[in-house]
């Protein structure tokens, strides 16, 4: 079955799929798309928390952050939300951090609202329980072919524009060539290796529980990465696993890269006596210091107290150990661990790609375990980096890095998946270029203008600027 042609087919629902959608409500554009068509393409029963709620651990952003996605024109299609007790309730916790399950609610309120509009608009369609199975490039967009989860019946949706937001994930293929103070970690530690998800996912903490439980005495860990991931999986095992002891140094971070502190701005990270930044390591659009690669909240509470900055006690339960130094010390940790947690990041799903003739399309992603998927416009990138056309993708790691005007310290290397700058300046960048497809640099609005103009309007607060989670 086909339907006539809509404006755009966004592929999964989860928090990314609704960035977009929530960047035009910000900027009162969201009727504008909706009457152009929009779809969403969606493998689960709804739209709107994805697979955020799946990890057992605090949020990276904060509360105040999550229920910035509300912000509008007084009066906008999502405005009744804001009066919605779990919105209050984020904007309560204000500052502080929330647990990803009750973020995951939150963000299935917002995906409700939003499924409501797109089903009452002229050409919405919501397909929940539908998986999208790949992408053709036609003449004039992008047709895609999606399969019912439960009855395997087939439909294609033709639309002017795509969006992939299918989400990331850790796999074991790169896992296995990967090397660590010069050996193949997989081929080296076999079993006792295990990604930073199996260790953060409800399922997984229980199985780490019982498995460091049946050694009858204080375990020995081994974390790789520099992300915050990593400080996560610390925070998870020193903080919150019931019964399990550690003893000094029980837990250790090995990461190649310095671990950062975020700072709101300059006088604060002085007050701190914190010292390890220049001026590239400052956001010239919002003055923090280390605004992207900055550890937050928890992992920021952690790391500051092993390294003893700002009059933290001290975690003496975790070490960290800086690896490209000395191979042989990195590999006696590694060798002495009950367990090595692999915290080494995501790769995006994407979606396989055809081109008006039918053939495949290998995408940049595909070249290399780091490549990116997006180029600076949130464009898909064929495998000579050259954008498709009117192919999109955000989410957690497509590679968005941000740049110019979206602010970022310039000495940030990484990508950027903050739930926050996708709902405001890099879902931005994806309405501009959907409603003015000509031009990918038009200008927009920078959030800071917009939010006395609106957020406070409802919250008669004042603003925090970006929080930015890095996975
Ligand atoms: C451990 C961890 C902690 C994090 N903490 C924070 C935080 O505190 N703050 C923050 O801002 N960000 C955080 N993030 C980053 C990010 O916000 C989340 O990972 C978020 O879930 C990413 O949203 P997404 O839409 O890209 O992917 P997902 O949440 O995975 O959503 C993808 C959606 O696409 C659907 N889908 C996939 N393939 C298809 C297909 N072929 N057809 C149809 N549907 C499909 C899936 O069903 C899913 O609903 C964290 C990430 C991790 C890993």
């Amino acid at each position: 079955m086909s339907i006539d042609r809509i404006g755009l087919a966004i592929i999964g629902g989860g928090p990314a799929g609704l960035a977009p959608l929530l960047a035009a409500h910000r900027h009162g554009r969201l009727a504008t798309i909706l009457n152009e068509g929009v779809s969403i393409i969606e493998r689960s029963d709804a739209i709107g928390e994805g697979s955020i709620g799946h990890w057992c651990i605090n949020s990276d952003s904060t509360g105040f952050t999550f229920a910035d996605c509300l912000a509008g024109p007084p009066g906008s299609e999502l405005a009744a939300l804001r009066d919605h007790h779990l919105t209050k309730e984020f904007l309560e916790i204000g500052e502080g951090t929330v647990p990803l399950r009750r973020a995951a609610q939150f963000l299935a309120l917002v995906g409700r609202g939003m499924n409501d509009l797109i089903a009452a608009s002229p050409k919405g369609l919501i397909l929940t329980g539908s998986k999208a199975v790949s992408t053709r490039r036609t003449a004039g967009g992008w047709l895609t072919l999606v399969r019912d989860v439960e009855t395997g019946q087939e439909r294609t949706v033709d639309s002017r524009n795509v969006v992939l937001a299918t989400g990331a994930w850790q796999p074991k293929e790169r896992l296995r060539g990967e090397i660590v103070a010069g050996v193949n970690l997989v081929e080296h530690y076999g079993a006792k290796v295990v990604q930073s998800g199996d260790v953060l996912s409800f399922a997984g903490f229980r199985a780490t529980i019982a498995r460091l439980s049946k050694l009858g005495r204080p375990p020995r860990i081994a974390i790789i990465g520099g992300s915050t991931s990593a400080a996560s999986v610390a925070n998870v095992l020193l903080n919150h696993m019931p019964g399990i002891a550690f003893g000094p140094g029980g837990v250790t971070i090995l990461h190649r890269r310095e671990l950062r502190i975020f700072y709101p701005n300059v006088a604060a990270a002085l007050a701190d006596g914190y010292l390890e930044f220049g001026p590239d390591d400052i956001c010239p659009v919002s003055g923090r210091v280390f605004r992207l690669a900055g550890f937050r909240l928890d992992s920021r509470e952690l790391i500051m107290r092993a390294r003893g900055i700002g009059g933290r006690p001290p975690e003496s339960r975790l070490h960290l150990h800086r690896l490209g130094i000395d191979d042989a010390a990195s590999r006696a940790l590694l060798d002495s661990a009950d367990l090595v947690i692999a915290a080494l990041g995501y790769r995006p799903r994407a979606l396989p790609i055809f081109d008006e003739a039918g053939n495949p399309v290998r995408l940049m992603a595909d070249t290399s375990p780091k490549a990116r998927l997006v180029d600076d416009h949130c464009r898909v990138m064929d495998e000579s980096g050259r954008p498709l056309p009117d192919l999109f993708a955000i989410g957690l790691a497509a590679g968005f890095v941000p740049h110019g005007k979206l602010g970022g310290e310039p000495s940030f290397r990484g990508q950027a998946n903050g739930l926050w700058l996708w709902q405001n300046d890099v879902g931005g960048l994806i309405v501009d270029a959907i409603l003015s497809p000509d031009d990918p640099d038009v200008p927009f609005v920078p959030p800071t203008a917009l939010k006395s103009a609106s957020v406070a309007a409802w919250t008669g607060a004042e603003l925090n600027a970006a929080q930015e989670f890095e996975a």
